[in-house]
């Protein structure tokens, strides 16, 4: 089976160099789409995603760009209309989300796709991607290079060789040939083997100073080499990787890209717990609005080229009340030292220390925690609750802002602060007691 599917996928491929050096542009379509036949709004599951039908135009005005990050549950699907009217679909969502994808294309008036990406070969990615082909005319189809031994990889490339299309390579450096809008995979830089999440492709849309970056579910190691490999990594819209999970948004990557916004596409009460609560600990420390498919339905975002605006306000985070304790345990099990340990490297660290800016809270009330001594470094808190333990990460220097919800009154919080850099440990403390 693995070999049949690996025969048609190198049958399938364009040579890498071709796609990677095509450049001559497609025919700019006509802005003015008017007399296509609006689609009767059937579908009572696509009309729940969405919130404004203002938004549903079938053609954009001079400049404007719209990104609908859809509401297929636990999954990505992402669509995108160029100013220039032309349409990219960036994942399919599962298996059973396909039809739904196709309805909102559908209602959105895309009548073909001028690109389509399957981001990787994970089923919650494209899964719905062969009903899509099935359904639309696709131009071309991106994919990293790639393979998986599943029914649901070889019902897409099966939809890819019925639609009579070659897979183009996605890969750092290869731009997608569409006028009015610059599209570029950033990722993957390299190959990472049977790594499917690291191989994601990654791509960066910038539509005149408005940048968007969709990022699949690239890991840490895939962020650290899109990072060396010196690209611009700038956007003012990151898609976070795997759904929030703690394997992507490294601090570094977080640091580099700069968004102002964050979009999290992930299934309501998913059993993953995505996003978790580090991820969007870290949103707040630097300051990011998020928005999520999982309570919010479909995102979209409007682009004029100079200001992004949302068809909804951004979601708000519950700082404390992790509702899946398992979410906040770190990946790194800090929480199993000793908590007064001081470590022996301590000394190299002249003044690692840690501050709250109110010792004596109210319930609910917000502290806020200031580690020094390190600054840039991320951290980790761990705040020892009578009731639990809840750990928070945030980066020294920065001031992390933390809701202590209905902590008990009395009793003394320690919270361990744990810096690890140079393959070192370094670990400070301090206290507050809730009134
Ligand atoms: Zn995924």
């Amino acid at each position: 089976m693995k070999k049949r599917i690996l025969s048609i996928v190198s049958s399938i491929f364009l040579a890498s160099s071709l796609a990677a050096c095509q450049s001559t542009p497609e025919p700019a379509k006509t802005a003015a789409t008017t007399e296509k036949t609006p689609v009767e709004e059937s579908s009572e599951q696509v009309k729940k995603g969405i919130t404004a039908d203002a938004e549903l135009t079938n053609s954009n005005a001079a400049g404007t760009m719209q990104v609908y990050y859809l509401d297929v549950g636990q999954g990505d699907s992402i669509y995108i209309k160029t100013p220039n009217g032309d349409d990219i679909l960036i994942d399919g969502g599962n298996n059973d989300r396909g039809d739904d994808v196709v309805a909102y294309l559908k209602k959105y008036h895309v009548d073909d796709l001028e690109v389509m990406i399957a981001t990787h070969p994970d089923a919650d990615h494209i899964g719905g991607l062969d009903t899509v082909l099935q359904n639309m005319d696709v131009k071309a189809v991106y994919m990293p290079k790639v393979t998986h031994t599943t029914k649901t990889f070889e019902d897409f490339v099966l939809a890819v060789k019925n639609e009579g299309l070659k897979l183009k390579e996605a890969k750092a450096g290869v731009s997608l040939a569409l006028a009015g809008v610059d599209a570029e995979f950033v990722g993957p830089v390299t190959s990472y083997g049977e790594d499917l999440n690291s191989s994601s492709a990654v791509l960066k849309v910038t539509n005149g100073e408005n940048r968007f970056l969709f990022t699949g579910d690239a890991t840490v190691e895939a962020e650290q080499d899109m990072i060396a490999s010196g690209t611009n990594l700038q956007a003012d819209v990151l898609k976070l990787g795997h759904h929030g999970a703690n394997t992507s948004t490294g601090e570094a990557f977080l640091t580099k890209v700069q968004p102002k916004y964050a979009i999290v596409s992930a299934g309501k009460d998913n059993q993953y717990g995505h996003p978790t609560a580090e991820t969007l600990q870290k949103m707040q420390v630097h300051h990011i609005q998020v928005f999520r498919t999982d309570e919010q339905g479909t995102i979209i975002a409007t682009s004029d080229g100079s200001t992004i605006t949302f068809n909804t306000d951004p979601a708000k985070i519950e700082q404390n009340t992790v509702k899946n304790k398992a979410a906040v345990t770190p990946a790194n099990p800090v929480a199993t030292q000793t908590p007064h340990a001081t470590t022996t490297s301590q000394t190299a660290v002249t003044s690692l220390n840690a501050t709250v800016d109110n010792p004596t809270p109210e319930q609910y009330e917000t502290i806020h925690l200031d580690v020094a001594g390190m600054s840039g470094a991320p951290f980790t808190a761990i705040f020892h609750y009578k009731s639990k333990d809840t750990t928070y990460t945030g980066t020294v220097g920065t001031t992390l802002p933390v809701r202590i919800s209905l902590a008990a009154a009395g009793f003394e919080v320690q919270i361990d602060i744990t810096v690890q850099a140079d393959g070192k440990q370094y670990q400070t403390q301090t206290s507050f007691i809730p009134k």
